[in-house]
């Protein structure tokens, strides 16, 4: 008799039994999946406008900067013009003064469109954040709906765990560690039974010397995926 063998067996279809309710637990209902959806690009829009604001009142503080930059200079030109002596710096005076409005005239320009730019997208952020807050609420009500509908899975999940370390305490330390280290390496999976001579994991064939062993009571790994295989017996 290998009570071993079957206690892991046993250990295995709990293991296996709660990461599929695990798995349960994960899934999203449609019912919430859709608001979740929406709530998550309403996110990334809100984020993605205010990124954009970011930049442009960035930009913005650049281009006022170098606005006063031309007005100071447009002043000293004129001061200068005061004190030209003749036509040729009058001229040239001029020609200074003349380039400066213009780059200032350019720079005021695009501070108005940037100033319209800006107060767009300002818009739409508004929009978004005043739409936001039934989105969020609708989002809590689904997500709490859910979870509440969660709560004979949670139990059931309990009573498998609690089924585990009932199991688990009946092992020896050494074979529960080694049951653990192969589920953990083989999507937790550490035992497979057989089924008509073969793995039910891996498909490898049980050679019969290896099933002489099992029948024996002996602990026997597969060798194909180095499960630890488990021989069902008939009931006696
Ligand atoms: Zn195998």
């Amino acid at each position: 008799m290998n009570d071993e063998a079957s206690k892991l067996w046993e250990l295995q279809q709990v293991i296996s039994e709660l990461a599929e309710l695990d798995r349960q637990l994960n899934v999203k209902p449609e019912s919430f999946a859709a608001v979740d959806r929406e709530y998550q690009v309403a996110n990334e829009d809100m984020e993605r406008l205010q990124t954009s604001l970011d930049g442009m009142s960035k930009e913005r503080r650049r281009v006022d900067g170098e606005l006063s930059d031309q007005q100071e200079l447009l002043k000293k030109y004129q001061g200068q013009l005061m004190q030209v002596k003749n036509q040729q710096q009058y001229a040239a005076a001029w020609k200074e003064i003349d380039a400066t409005r213009k780059h200032v005239k350019e720079l005021e320009e695009s501070v108005l469109k940037s100033m319209t730019d800006a107060d767009a997208v300002q818009k739409q952020l508004d929009e978004r954040r005043g739409g936001f807050d039934d989105l969020k609420s609708r989002y809590d009500t689904e997500h709490a709906a859910w979870q509440g509908s969660l709560g004979d899975l949670r139990a059931a999940i309990e009573k498998l765990k609690v089924k585990q370390e009932e199991i688990e305490s009946h092992l020896p330390e050494k074979l529960k560690r080694e049951f653990w280290r192969i589920a953990k390496q083989r999507a937790g999976v550490g035992v497979a039974r057989i089924v008509g001579d073969t793995c039910s994991a891996c498909r490898t064939r049980v050679r019969p010397a290896l099933s002489q062993q099992l029948k024996r009571g002996e602990l026997v790994y597969c060798e194909g995926c180095h499960r630890i295989l488990y021989l069902e017996r008939p009931a006696s």
